[in-house]
């Protein structure tokens, strides 16, 4: 029989985990397959990780990865995908947003062999604050103009994959993660279900409009080389329009003389380029710090905790 790994970042769930957990167990009692559950405590400050433990106590399917520190979702996901022992691996959050009862009908489109992966995506957002719907549709637009990897509008990080793409994403190993690009960007062939959304079943979004904007930065500037190329279309574009001004200047020279004037045109020259010049540097230095961290070959994560080694060796 083939096995299913769950993997479930969790940070600060104490609330939604055992409610995931009850309808977990619930759902997969009706699909007969063997699984793991992998539980990552991302440095959650509550009691998240003493949950993991009890619920690893009665169920020896359960395991538990405890991080030294919080080191952000796509650091959890990268431990699940490294630790899955599974022939079908799925990623899903905690709080619910990401329904189980999805689960068997993924499982058996996998089965069927035509699929790599099935991937999920939310065809509302209703819930959601509107202003974050705006820019993420916008993100959305955006990344898939100027990356290679394509990345679907409200896909989520919710999906099934075979061992073969589980496989190739373990072997993207750039410190910098951002997983929906890397899904987008290791190709192989996924099917794409629709769900609606979901709001989270207790507990608080870890993120703010500050941090997804960040999210969103990273996500270009991981998958796409075109804000660094902008720098020297705008140089290209300035020496052009340059060329022009110089000529007019000279033709107005000509004709009506030199009357000391422009004082303002100057200043408004001056402080558009200054701006320009700046804002290109930033985005040298952006891809600059994202280079830093990745020679610095620093790893991931660092579990201080788990019980997977006892686990697998009573398995
Ligand atoms: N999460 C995590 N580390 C973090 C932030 C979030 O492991 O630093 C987990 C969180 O526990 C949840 C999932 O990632 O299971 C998604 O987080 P959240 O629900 O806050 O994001 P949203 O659904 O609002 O996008
Ligand atoms: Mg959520």
């Amino acid at each position: 029989m083939k096995m299913l790994s769950l993997i479930v970042p969790c940070y600060n769930e104490q609330e939604s985990l055992p409610v995931f957990y009850e309808e977990v167990i619930r759902v997969m009692q009706e699909i007969e397959t063997e699984y793991e559950l992998l539980l990552i405590n991302d440095g959650s400050s509550d009691d998240t990780l003493t949950i993991m433990k009890r619920l690893s106590e009665k169920d020896s399917r359960v395991m538990y990865f405890s991080f030294s520190r919080n080191f952000g979702k796509e650091a959890a996901m990268y431990a699940g995908f490294c630790h899955a022992k599974g022939d079908y691996v799925a990623v899903m959050d905690a709080d619910m947003q990401d329904p189980p009862s999805l689960l068997p009908e993924m499982l058996s489109i996998m089965e069927r062999g035509e699929y790599d992966s099935v991937a999920t995506r939310r065809v509302t957002r209703k819930g959601e604050p509107k202003i974050r719907s705006f820019f993420a549709r916008k993100f959305y637009k955006l990344i898939n103009k100027i990356s290679d990897a394509d990345i679907v509008d409200g896909a989520r990080d919710f999906r099934m994959m075979n061992r073969d793409m589980v496989t190739a994403v373990v072997s993207m190993c750039e410190y910098n993660r951002f997983s929906k690009g890397i899904f987008g960007w290791v190709g192989f062939k996924t099917y794409w279900l629709p769900y609606e959304n979901v709001e989270r079943v207790a507990g608080e979004t870890k993120w703010n409009f500050f941090s997804l904007f960040k999210y969103a930065l990273d996500g270009i500037i991981n998958f796409s080389q075109v804000p660094l190329s902008m720098a020297s279309w705008f140089g290209i574009i300035m020496t052009m329009l340059s060329f022009f001004v110089l000529l007019f200047v000279v033709i107005r020279r000509a004709v009506f003389g030199d009357p000391v004037a422009g004082w303002a045109s100057t200043i408004c020259v001056i402080l558009f380029l200054g701006g320009l010049q700046l804002f290109s540097i930033g985005v040298m230095g952006q891809y600059l710090a994202k280079m830093y961290l990745e020679t610095k070959k620093r790893p991931h994560y660092i579990i201080a905790e788990s019980n997977a080694d006892e686990v697998r060796k009573i398995k």
